[in-house]
């Protein structure tokens, strides 16, 4: 429909001339050539943007100038080659185009049409590619932060039935009589969905994890007999299958023994490493998967989806739609009287909003589908085998140099070390290496994040980035240990 037909302001088509405009600006950016300078130019594009509400519209084409002059150049350089610092990326292209194609031909998820199907297909290829049967229930969501809470509310409904309630219908109940165990490495959206589930923070037992950054088993299994003595409950077990410190996977098998024994849910927060299992010198760790009930794993991480897609895996689909179905409306009509189905309005077609917190939604998994189309099983497995192999090439360089020390080895494509200096005591190490982050950072070209292990403050590497090479990592190391040494000797 062109602009001018009736009185709508917005131009409802233009769509290929308005890409072609900004094209040359988003190619330019994802080149990457210049070093970040988006914070050190905030003055100007913010001057640009901080604008009052229009009250007469200035157009499209002054969307589009803006757009390819102010915000894509300084824009968010996660995509960045040298870009190591977090466990998100920016999309590869098929998956970029895809999320257009879904928000122009698919802007809902449901209904009898394409994007509706393949967001069931998506799901299940992960489903294939990650390990998990297929029988399980998965559903999309916006991130690891949803897709946690949507493993946990099953979790909930399951352990509440067991006692006779409905906590959907009837809400918690003696929430102080139940626990959830997890290691004290545990991603915080975790300790939010207990929350937002009405178990509370408090009800998060995060136990310290052994000398290899995972769950203590003997810890968890002593303080599950504790409460059980007291009449605690348990009614989750979360294990971790990829800590975002340190790439630590989780004992499943002896977790899931222990949550056999004591009637807990086993969920499993792979958001970042779910995709380790590809990797053949590690798949062993993931064995004992299939005894979870619930798994969570970020598309938007690893498989370098546009940010925004998460998923979940359920064993009980039936449980899960008791936990989070939707009240039917009673507004929907069909066209046919026979059952037979003649428009899309006859049927809402693959139903995912009874699993999930979301009614309204976009085609998540059109992404998922495009990428796994483009590159198969074997991209991504060899993707992950390469980004572990960074992060085993980071250890080894680390390890060869006296002035680095390795503070977390390598199991999956995160490796922790810190510069050393003569002399200096935790604390002045501390600041030492904090002072290296900051110089990367400003630097702009080799940009890693740092953590804690042990109160030691660390260089952290990782590596889910499609477009990051052997050469960035070895520059990393390198950099690393030549401002350590610029530092100490104050230059
Ligand atoms: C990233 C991550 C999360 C949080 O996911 P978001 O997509 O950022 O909401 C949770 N758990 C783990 C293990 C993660 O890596």
């Amino acid at each position: 429909m062109q602009k001018g037909m009736n009185h709508e302001k917005a131009d409802c088509g233009r769509l290929g001339d308005a890409l072609q405009a900004i094209i040359p600006a988003l190619e330019e950016f994802s080149r990457y050539a210049e070093p970040d300078q988006t914070a050190t130019h905030q003055k100007e594009w913010k001057s640009a943007v901080e604008k009052p509400l229009p009250q007469k519209g200035e157009g499209l084409d002054t969307v589009l100038s803006e757009l390819s002059e102010t915000v894509i150049p300084n824009g968010l350089r996660i995509g960045m080659p040298g870009f190591s610092g977090w466990v998100t990326t920016s999309p590869t292209t098929s998956a970029v185009v895809a999320n257009l194609a879904g928000s122009v031909a698919g802007s809902q998820r449901w209904m009898v049409q394409p994007f509706n199907t393949i967001e069931r297909i998506a799901l299940e290829w992960l489903a294939e590619l990650l390990g998990i049967p297929s029988e399980w229930q998965g559903t999309f969501s916006s991130g690891g932060s949803v897709a946690n809470i949507i493993g946990l509310a099953a979790a909930r409904q399951h352990a509440f039935e067991k006692i006779g309630l409905d906590p959907a219908r009837e809400g918690v109940q003696n929430v102080e009589n139940w626990r959830i165990y997890s290691s004290s490495e545990v991603h915080h959206v975790s300790i939010r969905a207990a929350a937002v589930l009405g178990l509370g923070r408090n009800s998060v037992v995060q136990i310290p994890p052994d000398d290899a950054f995972r769950l203590d088993i003997k810890a968890l299994k002593s303080i599950l007999v504790r409460h059980k003595k007291k009449g605690i409950r348990p009614l989750a077990i979360i294990a971790t299958t990829g800590t975002v410190n340190t790439g630590a996977i989780d004992p499943l098998l002896p977790i899931a023994d222990l949550a056999d024994e004591f009637g807990a849910w086993l969920h499993v927060d792979g958001a970042y490493g779910g995709f380790g299992i590809l990797d053949e010198r590690i798949a062993y760790l993931f064995e004992g998967l299939d005894r979870a009930r619930s798994f969570a794993v970020d598309p938007h991480k690893w498989l370098a989806a546009p940010v925004g897609i998460g998923a979940t895996f359920v064993r009980d689909k039936a449980l899960l739609g008791r936990a989070l179905t939707l009240e039917p409306a009673e507004y929907l009509e069909g066209t046919s009287l026979a059952g037979e189905v003649t428009s899309a309005f006859d049927q809402l077609g693959e139903v995912f909003h009874d699993y999930n917190l979301e009614q309204s939604a976009p085609s998540r998994g059109v992404s998922v589908w495009a990428i796994l189309k483009e590159i198969g099983a074997e991209g991504v497995r060899d993707r992950v085998v390469r980004h572990n192999d960074f992060a085993r090439r980071v250890q080894h360089m680390a390890e060869e140099d006296e002035r680095l020390e390795v503070l977390s080895p390598a199991t999956l494509s995160i490796c922790c070390f810190r510069y050393l200096a003569e002399g200096k005591d935790d604390g002045a190490l501390n600041e030492l290496n904090l002072e290296i982050a900051r110089r990367l950072r400003a630097e702009g070209r080799l940009v890693p994040s740092t953590t804690e292990i042990n109160g030691k403050i660390t260089i952290r590497p990782c590596y889910i980035n499609p477009r990051g090479t052997r050469a960035e990592v070895d520059a990393l190391v390198r950099r690393v240990r030549e401002l350590g040494d610029k530092i100490v000797s104050n230059q």
